[in-house]
């Protein structure tokens, strides 16, 4: 199937009808359906078709999915192999070959003090499953059940992971400052921001009266992703890691969206050489069909059989595109070639800044990259002297890429910061495109009187 032949046989007028059938039979909660309507009905690699024959490039990537993109060879090659050899699709959690060559492969990616000593449960297959999991895990193992999570986490939907994303509100819950150099709170930034940040945490564990419930564990993204694209410094990561070990309280690392070689190492923790103790992982290691384990030190395997059950814990065809993607990921060295390229766009996008005042900031690490969008001419700032953030901005932004074939994804406090996910296989080539793209659609969007209408609404 190659993307340049004619678009499927579904007219115009008939992905009008099934966008239309959608929006009055599907949910009020759905989410990227509204921002980007269109009717995928083919893809390879980086590019999208829609049933109008329309090609979009996509740099969401089922927000953070697809490693070697849409439907890449060795991912059909994979799935084609189980189906033909005639195994069973669904086995619960039995034993199968084809499973013990995903732990194999996995167990081949981890830092080497866990991979030693490690075991694996499959969840649920969706990452905040994995969450609820983790958590589990390690009150068990501690008899604790406070927890530590940070200001603009994101780990899930479900009760326990949407708990301890920013915004919630459980008492269990202590709610740790994550560094963010562009909007310190202490208005310093930088590694002197970090550190202080560090030993808010430090003093608020030490102090009998702090009002922190005894925890089991902290969780923590090693960049935050749906929070806006914000790196964790190696340093800070560090200062967790001892902290933590110093005080006996498992840190679990969500891996999900930076997992698989997205952020320029296999794991985003090992930039720092942080060995966390639990990782929790979906998305890419599932090589684009649903798949989420938790991957923990030995000793902490201490609940009880059935402590963590869900029938789908056991999806085959996920296990064998999963194992064929960590296994070219690691072959093809695309975590290096992530941190390359994303740090040449990177750079690209600053220089970008330089002619637009409503870019605020440019992160990230590897192909996981933000911009934050920022309305300049505000009279207020924050104590870092940034403007606030610009969601209609980005809104527009989103739409402007749209129209010119590129998908991009929002996420930040206040929706305003633009991301790029794009699949690690991303060529030199295809990098330009969407960076021409991105920088057309941006210049549209400051000149449109939608956003001139908007700019009082800026956040
Ligand atoms: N953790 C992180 C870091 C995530 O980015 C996400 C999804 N965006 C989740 C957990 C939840 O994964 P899922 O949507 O598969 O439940």
């Amino acid at each position: 199937m190659a993307v340049t032949e004619p678009a499927s046989a579904v007219l115009p007028a008939a992905q009008e009808g099934i966008l239309r059938r959608q929006s009055v039979r599907e949910s009020a909660a759905r989410t990227y359906a509204r921002s980007l309507p269109i009717v995928p009905v083919r893809a390879r690699g980086l590019t999208i078709e829609g049933a109008d024959g329309r090609r979009y490039l996509d740099c969401l990537s089922g927000a953070g999915t697809l490693a070697l993109g849409h439907n890449h060879p060795v991912v059909l090659e994979a799935i084609k192999k189980v189906i033909d050899s005639g195994a069973p699709l669904h086995v619960l959690d039995l034993a199968t070959p084809v499973k013990d060559a995903f732990i194999t492969e996995l167990f081949a990616t981890l830092p080497r003090e866990l991979a030693d000593n490690a075991r694996v449960q499959f969840c649920g297959p969706a990452g905040t499953d994995a969450v609820e999991a983790a958590l589990k895990l390690v009150r068990t193992a501690t008899g604790r059940s406070g927890l530590l999570a940070f200001t603009g986490a994101y780990h899930g939907m479900t009760a326990g992971a949407l708990d301890a994303s920013g915004g919630a509100q459980d008492v269990r819950v202590t709610r740790l400052p994550y560094p963010y150099d562009y909007r310190c709170p202490y208005g310093v930034g930088g590694e002197r921001g970090a550190e202080l940040s560090a030993r808010w945490t430090e003093s608020l564990l030490d102090d009998p009266k702090s009002g922190v419930t005894s925890p089991a564990g902290m969780i923590l993204e090693p960049v935050q992703g749906e929070g806006g694209v914000i790196p964790a410094p190696d340093a800070w990561l560090r200062r967790m890691r001892e902290i933590t070990a110093a005080r006996s309280i498992p840190l679990i690392a969500d891996e999900v969206q930076t997992g698989v070689g997205r952020t320029g190492t296999f794991w985003g923790v090992e930039h720092s050489g942080v060995v966390p103790d639990v990782m929790v992982m979906s998305k890419a290691i599932g090589g684009s069909l649903p798949l989420a384990v938790l991957v923990y030190r030995a000793d902490l395997d201490v609940w009880q059989p059935g402590a963590h059950a869900g029938t789908f814990r056991g999806n085959q065809l996920a296990m064998a595109a999963g194992a064929a993607t960590l296994a070219h990921v690691r072959e093809n060295r695309l975590a290096e070639r992530a941190g390359v390229l994303g740090a040449r766009m990177l750079g690209q996008l600053r220089a970008l800044a330089a002619d637009h005042p409503c870019i605020g900031d440019v992160r990230g690490r590897g192909l996981m990259i933000g911009i934050e969008l920022v309305d300049p001419d505000a009279a207020e700032r924050t104590v870092t002297g940034a403007p606030p953030a610009a969601p209609a901005l980005a809104a527009a932004v989103q739409q402007e890429c749209l129209a010119r074939g590129l998908i991009v994804e929002l996420g930040g406090r206040h929706s305003g910061v633009v991301r790029l996910l794009p699949p690690l296989t991303l060529t030199d080539d295809q990098a330009a495109a969407v960076l021409d793209r991105l920088a057309d659609a941006l210049s549209a969007a400051e000149r449109s009187p939608q956003r001139r209408q908007r700019a009082g609404q800026s956040h």
